[in-house]
């Protein structure tokens, strides 16, 4: 097992690393920026290292800096988190290039889920269902309209690099198609730098459902069931729930079973999410993340598993501490992304906070970085907590997360938990009917 490990992130993921490797037994590296020096991951690690200002492109996602950090402290493995180098191939071959042990998967397997038609003709020929579309990068109009027609309207133009809901285009009949195709492209060129796109079925109501796979990196692994994360503003997912309220028992075991099947096949390593959106029924593969999820606690209350364990044991070459049959689901889990944001527009809302306290008592899980007295600096995400309560079924899980919403005091600055307090009033939302447009249906609604 490793003796040190380096963790290149910050906010709430970093502390959530750090309380893994302390349980285990292992020492931890915090990296900052200068705009982080007082943050609570930097508190809360064995040591901290500064490795550059504010800017993440210059600290962050600073890979001299982050690979110096390693040698200065003699850390010997790397934890991304989320979001920042998580997702990048390259950066994995770099810490392998000097000898250091990367948390995640393989840099091959990295490479082929960021690449949205290699990762669908991948999952397809795994026998993982797909959205029904191109068969690859659609290179011109003349070829987007046959395919269009082939499949059937509305349609979806994608990006193949795509990535938070950017170059994506819908056509809703011929007509369309044409000015969705262009906008698509020209978006994706200017985001990406690849103006390659590929064109799907668009699903008019569906759910997002994500399912938690673990492979072990040597052609074993398991699935952890689903979330639901239906919910979403922009493409960003707000409240994410396990089990999923649509999904039974024996779509659980059989959608799972192709999941883990295919990512044994390919020999992948750690901690993956293949989502779907699902409809009718059927589940149509959207992306994988080759990543711990931000929404990754509400598994870990459901199945009573630590998943940043997990991930350290794979990465050290020790093997997976449960099989598929000591994987039961207990009850229910929702969590809440708490913004620093001022509603109803959303906008961020960092600065200093006066007071704050977390809600407690049974079933209720606070995963934040804030503290009375800190400044929230501006040049981050603007995620500040997340509020992940656990309840016997679903009722009680909604009435803890009322109960907790009512303890918890985050004072000076404008946060999303207003939102929570209004969705939970909700119909649709205490009976767990939504679809991935609900959130945006709701909030275009006159308020008041
Ligand atoms: P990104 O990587 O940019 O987030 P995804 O492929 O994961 O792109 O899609 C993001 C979101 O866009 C989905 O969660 C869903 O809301 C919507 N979406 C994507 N594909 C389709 C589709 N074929 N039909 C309807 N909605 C879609």
């Amino acid at each position: 097992m490793f003796r040190k490990i380096l963790i290149a992130n910050r906010g709430e993921i970093a502390l959530r690393v750090v309380r893994a490797c302390r349980e285990m037994g292992i020492s931890s590296v915090a990296v900052h920026s200068t705009a982080d020096a007082d943050a609570m991951h930097v508190r809360m690690a064995d040591e901290a290292i500064c490795i550059g200002p504010a800017p993440s492109v210059d600290s962050y996602l600073s890979v001299p800096g982050i690979i110096s950090a390693c040698e200065i402290t003699g850390a010997e493995a790397i934890h991304p988190g989320y979001g920042f180098l998580s997702e990048n191939a390259n950066f994995v071959q770099v810490v392998e290039d000097h000898g250091l042990t990367f948390i995640g998967p393989r840099a091959e397997h990295i490479r082929i889920m960021g690449d949205k038609i290699t990762a669908k003709e991948t999952m397809r020929n795994l026998g993982v269902p797909c959205v029904p579309g191109s068969d690859g990068g659609v290179p011109d109009l003349e070829s987007a309209r046959r395919i269009a027609g082939e499949i059937g309207y509305p349609v979806i133009v994608k990006a193949t690099a795509g990535g938070g809901g950017r170059g994506m285009k819908l056509a809703r009949d011929a007509g369309g198609l044409e000015t969705a195709f262009r906008t698509a492209r020209a978006e994706a060129k200017a985001a990406f730098g690849n103006d390659e796109v590929y064109i799907e079925k668009y699903l008019g109501r569906p759910r997002h459902i994500e399912i938690q796979v673990f492979g072990d990196g040597r052609g074993h692994a398991v699935h952890l069931g689903e979330r639901d994360c239906s919910l979403q503003r922009r493409h960003q997912k707000v409240l994410e729930e396990a089990p999923g309220p649509a999904i039974t028992p024996e779509q659980r075991a059989e959608i799972g079973a192709v999941c883990a099947e295919a990512v044994a096949r390919i020999g992948y390593a750690g901690a993956g999410t293949i989502e779907f959106l699902y409809e009718d029924g059927e589940f149509y593969f959207i992306e994988m993340n080759t990543r711990l999820q931000v929404e990754h606690p509400v598994t870990e209350a459901i199945f009573n598993v630590d998943l940043v364990r997990e991930q350290i044991r794979v990465a050290a070459g020790e093997p997976l501490s449960f099989a598929q049959d000591d994987l039961r689901i207990n009850g229910h889990a929702i969590e809440v992304r708490i913004n620093a944001e001022k509603l109803p527009n959303f906008a961020p809302c960092p600065g200093l906070v006066n007071t704050f306290h977390a809600p407690g008592g049974l079933g209720v899980r606070m995963d934040s970085a804030l503290y009375g007295g800190y400044r929230i600096p501006p040049y981050y995400d603007s995620l500040v907590a997340k509020l992940i309560v656990h309840g016997r079924d679903r009722p009680e899980a909604l009435a803890r997360l009322r109960r907790a919403l009512g303890e918890l005091i985050i004072d000076g600055i404008d946060t999303t938990v207003p939102l929570f307090v209004d969705l939970l009033a909700q119909e649709d939302i205490q009976r767990g009917d939504y679809t991935i447009h609900w959130l945006e249906s709701y909030l275009a609604r006159p308020q008041g």
